[in-house]
């Protein structure tokens, strides 16, 4: 027997009967399903279910339905399982994937639910009172020290200058040029400028036409160093040293060269057409030793800007997270496994690494018991899906959180978990140019603006009902917090309790 084993995963399905012929599906597929000889056909072999098609079809004449697939039914061996078998089969390759895990591991923050004021402790209205959400991210003094001026008026002498002052504790993720397209890197700046907060760049460097928005990015130094130069180090607000991604723990990263092309070449500073392969581990770190080496000579180069050092959340994130500390860093950016990503082996990615959630409430308390935890801020990421989310990694203990797939939904994304290919039908995940110009920047930069104000208008009631006025009076504030459905171990490791204690 000759062919393939594995089942399409959806049946596309054309509507002849109202199909005006207009060729726009075919136009607007990435992956090539549709065709017209004489009438309009589709390849459902093909089919990701990224639905542009039917977005842009003019007659509703589209259908898309997962395929009913009459295998025989198997507790352990499910047709997830025997269809990545026949792919290993046919391949012998790793299965890659993109974005987040879709496996239904616990999601902490579903089992989490968050305080409200009642008789005695009256709420807040957050439409007649001011509400604070400002957030600056960097060391913080030790102490508060205090001097009265010459009118005898009290005032702080500390100063967080060189910290990151941001209008609302939420940034956007790092996404390399490369595997997001540059319109996608366009709207994330835009964005980020109008809304007082940052993007980061990624690992792929920083396109030159982005540098005006330099007070609104963080520049991303990775293993591969692609596109870093001194005055790439200067083009942001604080630089940030990779070590690890929550989808993928421990492993490198790979740009296949056909997304290599003259632009994002000229920027990751390698030929066009190569592969962009990131080795697992930086070349020049082995101890806290080296990565504190790493964060003071990009101090030295950056006029002493804050460093942020990025972690994938493994079991003993909590003693890396104090090393990075002490280390020097200024920001530990904490991603947990449910981070997306442009390309990830699957196994890596659903079968690595823990929970921002828990990791988040480790690293906070050891900080904490250390006595080092106004040396660095916490930035959690990796499976924040709403305010209510921010407002539960706040509590946990984040100082800000990083959202990288929620901006991406906002700009179209169906979560077709094709990145890898560079086909992306959105414009987001591609470079190839026809796709690229999907996306117009200034209308994603819109969306993102209205997602993100949206969250931050949320945070404000979610604070008004805690009866608190500053997003700085919930971080770390546990109590706030109660567990329903997580077992005692858990609530434990999180130091929340139960609902109804
Ligand atoms: S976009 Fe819709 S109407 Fe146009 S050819 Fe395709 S199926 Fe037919
Ligand atoms: S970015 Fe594009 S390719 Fe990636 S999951 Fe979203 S729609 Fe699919």
């Amino acid at each position: 027997m000759q062919g393939s084993l594995i089942p399409n995963e959806f049946v596309v399905d054309v509507d002849h009967q109202r199909c005006r012929r207009c060729k726009r599906c075919i136009l607007n597929c990435g992956f090539g399903v549709f065709d017209f000889q004489s009438m309009t056909t589709a390849d459902s072999s093909k089919c990701v279910a990224c639905h542009r098609c039917v977005m842009f079809c003019p007659e509703d004449a589209i259908t898309i339905t997962r395929n009913p697939l009459a295998f025989k039914e198997h507790s352990s061996w499910g047709i997830d399982s025997r269809k990545a078998i026949w792919k290993q089969a046919e391949s012998s390759g790793m299965i890659l994937t993109g974005m987040g895990t879709d496996l239904p591991w616990l999601n902490v923050f579903d089992h989490l639910l968050i305080d409200a004021c009642q008789v005695t402790n009256p709420s807040i209205d957050p439409l007649r009172e001011p509400m604070e959400l400002r957030t600056y991210l960097g060391r913080k003094p030790d102490k508060v020290e205090i001097e009265v001026d010459d009118k005898g008026k009290p005032r702080a002498v500390n100063s967080v200058e060189n910290n990151i002052k941001l209008e609302t504790p939420i940034i956007f993720s790092g996404m390399s040029y490369g595997s997001v397209s540059l319109n996608t890197h366009r709207a994330l700046a835009i964005a980020a400028q109008r809304l007082g907060t940052v993007m980061n760049t990624g690992e792929g460097g920083l396109h030159r036409e982005l540098y005006p928005y330099k007070d609104n990015i963080i520049v991303q130094c990775a293993s591969g160093r692609f596109g870093v130069h001194s005055e790439y180090l200067n083009a942001g607000v604080a630089v940030e040293i990779k070590i690890g991604q929550g989808a993928k723990p421990g492993i490198g990263g790979h740009l296949p060269g056909e997304k290599i092309g003259l632009e994002v070449s000229g920027t990751r500073m390698i030929p066009v057409g190569t592969d962009a392969l990131s080795p697992a581990p930086h070349h020049d770190i082995y101890s806290i030793e080296d990565l504190r080496q790493l964060i003071y000579a990009l101090k030295e180069a950056t006029g002493y800007k804050p460093v942020s050092v990025k972690i994938a959340t493994v079991h003993n994130v909590a003693a890396i997270a104090s090393g990075i500390a002490r280390a020097g860093a200024d920001i530990i950016y904490l991603d947990g496994f449910r981070g997306g990503t442009g390309a990830s082996p699957a196994v890596i990615r659903d079968h690595v690494g823990i929970p921002m959630e828990i990791a988040l409430a480790v690293v906070d308390s050891r900080l904490r018991q250390e006595g080092i935890r106004n040396w660095v801020s916490i930035i959690a990421a990796g499976g924040i899906r709403s305010s209510a989310d921010v407002a539960k990694a706040i509590a946990l203990g984040a100082d800000a959180v990083g959202v990288g797939t929620a901006a991406l939904i906002a700009l179209g994304c169906r979560l077709c978990q094709k990145c890898y290919t560079g086909n992306c039908s959105w414009g987001i995940a591609t470079q190839r140019p026809e796709l690229v110009d999907r996306l117009d920047p200034d209308w994603g930069a819109e969306r993102l603006v209205n997602l993100i104000n949206s969250w931050s208008l949320e945070l404000k009631e979610i604070l008004g009902a805690l009866g608190i006025n500053a997003i700085e009076s919930l971080r770390g504030n546990r109590e706030r917090l109660r567990a329903l459905g997580l077992d005692s171990t858990v609530m434990e490791i999180l130091e929340v309790k139960p609902a109804g204690v």
